[in-house]
């Protein structure tokens, strides 16, 4: 029976958040639950991952949020995602889900460089990586920066080192002015509790536990299914759990990193 319980009370948890994402989605009140002050209105946001589907495994409510508010959305792809030799597919994928995204296609590079190569147990160069971006932000007048925090959502190495070669960024004095904001990762056991991770994330940003919080409730959440199921050569079985399952689909809190 206790059982019985838990499922019931999780299955009506689950339907409840997944109302109120859809609620604030259409309700002026999401301005009140989102304010953010205006940081990420009409900026012109660089959103530096590692590999091609990170953009619609794991910031989909960031990029719905900014496009959204008139901002002007680059993607920067370190790697074509060549593990298993199909780079070159992966890499058409990311096009496609960025159209999916509504985010153009002329404002997303992914790079195919020799020491920047996709793989667990490939350390990419941090001063590399933030020599990169240094350029991308001079060639696209960027003005805010988002990227994986030091844990990188799923503890992937290339995560990890692109969140390191953003922080190299900022020992650059003449970048002050561009702003880093990281998303957050979050337990295994919030990871996979779906919309219902929304509450918890919001009251971390409300209480600002560690640091200036904003979370982004994904006012489109079929969005982001159509954007990964545009990675075709990824949208496999697990991966379609994985995604209807992740609290990332739902919600993502970002932190500034000072
Ligand atoms: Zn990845």
């Amino acid at each position: 029976m206790e059982w019985l319980a838990i499922i019931v009370t999780m299955v009506v948890l689950w339907v409840a958040s997944l109302f109120k994402i859809l609620h604030e989605s259409f309700s002026a009140s999401q301005v009140e639950v989102l304010n953010d002050g205006g940081v990420f209105c009409k900026r012109n946001v660089l959103l530096v991952i590692a590999h091609p589907d990170d953009e619609s495994m794991f910031f989909t409510p960031t990029i719905n949020y900014l496009s959204l508010r008139g901002c002007n959305l680059h993607i920067l792809c370190m790697s074509t995602g060549n593990a298993d030799g199909i780079g070159n597919i992966r890499k058409e994928e990311l096009y496609l889900a960025s159209t999916v995204l509504k985010v153009p296609q002329k404002q997303v590079k992914v790079l195919d460089h020799p020491d920047l190569q996709d793989g667990f147990g490939k350390s990419w160069n941090s001063k590399l990586l933030s020599k990169i971006i240094k350029e991308e932000i001079v060639n696209c007048a960027i003005d805010l920066v988002i990227t994986f925090d030091n844990y990188g959502v799923s503890g992937h190495c290339n995560h990890q080192d692109v969140h390191q070669g953003v922080r190299e960024l900022l020992q650059d004095t003449s970048h002050k002015e561009v702003e880093v904001w990281e998303l957050v990762s979050t337990s295994i056991l919030r990871k996979y509790t779906g919309p219902v991770d929304i509450w918890l994330s919001l009251l971390s940003a409300k209480f600002h536990l560690s640091g200036v919080v904003h979370c982004f409730l994904n006012e489109y959440p079929r969005r982001s299914l159509a954007a990964m199921a545009q990675h075709k050569s990824q949208w496999v079985w697990f991966r379609k759990l994985f995604v209807s399952f992740s609290s990332y689909t739902y919600v993502n809190c970002l932190r500034k990193i000072d």
